[in-house]
Order: C-alpha cells, then sequence, then structure tokens
C-alpha cells in the first residue's frame, strides 16, 4: 500500500514516515501543498495523509482540488488540536477522517487501516495466488495458513509480484515500483531480493510462484506449463 504524507513540520514528516514504512507502507512524502497536489495527481496512492497548514497551498485547498479532479483517494487530514470549524470543513471537502495535533502514532495507524478497509471492497483485501495469501491491510503473507513474516521491501516486492500475476515483469519495472529508482543493470538487487522471498513462500513440494524469466525479469503463476521459457537460476 502506498500512503502519500504532504507535511511541512520535517520532524513531523519523518515521525510518520518511519511508523508507516515500520508497517511495511511505501511512503512517498511532499513538503508543501502544490508538490503534494502534483504527486496526487500523477500518482496511484491508496491513501493520503494531509496537513491542514503547508506552504504555497494549504491542505483544504490541495483536498478541493483533488475532489474537483475526480480523485477519490482517501484522506486523512492532520489539524489543529481544538479547531472544530478545522474538522467540519475537512470533512465537507471530502475528507475521510482528520486527526488533531499531537497525536500517537498508534492513533495515525488505526485512522489509516480503517480508511483503507473502508475505501477498499471487502473481496480486495486480500491477493492471492494458488494457496498464497497476501492481506492487503494487515501485511501479512499466508501460506498453508501459515504467517509468513516479510520486510518492507519484501511485501511491496511480493504485493507487486501478486497484483501482475501473469504478467511478466521486467527488472526495470520492478526497479521503479519498489525501490523507485531507476535500474542500474549492475545491480543484483531484486535477484537478491527475489531469493529471500522465494525462501519464505516458495514451497519444495509445489511449483515455484516465482518464476524466473532469462534476461528479462520475474513472473509470478500459480503453474508453469510446458511451454514457459522459464530458467530457475
Ligand atoms: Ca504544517
Amino acid at each position: 500500500m502506498r500512503i502519500l504524507v504532504v507535511e511541512d513540520e520535517r520532524k513531523v514528516a519523518s515521525f510518520i514516515r518511519r511508523g508507516l514504512e515500520e508497517e511495511r507502507y511505501i511512503v512517498e512524502s511532499a513538503a508543501d501543498g502544490e508538490e503534494g497536489l502534483v504527486l496526487a495527481l500523477e500518482n496511484h496512492f491508496d491513501a493520503i495523509v494531509l496537513d491542514v497548514m503547508l506552504p504555497k497551498m494549504d491542505g483544504y485547498s490541495v483536498l478541493r482540488e483533488l475532489r474537483a479532479a475526480g480523485n477519490s483517494v482517501p484522506v486523512l487530514m492532520l489539524t489543529a488540536r481544538g479547531s472544530m470549524e478545522d474538522r467540519v470543513q475537512g470533512l465537507d471537502l471530502g475528507a475521510d477522517d482528520y486527526l488533531a495535533k499531537p497525536f500517537h502514532f498508534e492513533e495515525l495507524a488505526a485512522r489509516l487501516r480503517s480508511i483503507l478497509r473502508r475505501s477498499t471492497p471487502e473481496k480486495s483485501t486480500k491477493l492471492h495466488v494458488g494457496d498464497l495469501v497476501l492481506d492487503l491491510v494487515t501485511h501479512f503473507a499466508y501460506r498453508e495458513g501459515k504467517e509468513i513474516e516479510l520486510t518492507t521491501k519484501e511485501y511491496a516486492l511480493l504485493e507487486y509480484l501478486m497484483r501482475n500475476r501473469d504478467r511478466i515483469l521486467s527488472r526495470s519495472m520492478i526497479m521503479q515500483h519498489v525501490w523507485k529508482h531507476n535500474f542500474d543493470p549492475e545491480s543484483n538487487i531484486i535477484d537478491v531480493y527475489v531469493k529471500r522471498l522465494r525462501q519464505k513462500i516458495e514451497r519444495p513440494e509445489a511449483p515455484p510462484l516465482i518464476q524466473s524469466i532469462r534476461g528479462v525479469g520475474y513472473r509470478m503463476r500459480e503453474t508453469s506449463g510446458p511451454d514457459d521459457e522459464v530458467a530457475d537460476a
């Protein structure tokens, strides 16, 4: 799940980012309203944490522009303590929830889970490939009913592979989506992560779920047919 955090106070922004990354969200941040709006309009996010008092463009204006553009991404607004008007205005503009500053991280995480759950239809909160299940809300993976613990990047990689099941994903697509940098052909980081992921999710008695496509990248498949150009390196 990708979250955009729009917050100009550096300390607060990095506190939120660290907390969310520990909970295995992929986090992007913006330090002013204009940058936040551009990022929100140009990328897909599963939710936005939006401060009200921001340089260049305040949180209400960002929210108003987003909704005017037909973007219905769930928004959690960060408001000043005690300002009921702030909250009402935010909700009127289409915020999904608000949180008064200062707050405990646990509170923010709980509100975020709640708006994510509301915005995600019940049947799509889990991804399935064979007997592998990935819970998009709790970020746990399960196979044969057993819980599999994943690091942040392992989770992001697995989610990307599972969302694109049966599609060949090049190393450069994976690099841009999961690591958000351009692909360095010298780097073997993707292969290292795929190997780790395989050790966690593959079962020796079952056909491999993550297939290596020689010279290209990887594909997630439930079963491999005889005509697959698969090299399980
Ligand atoms: Ca602020």
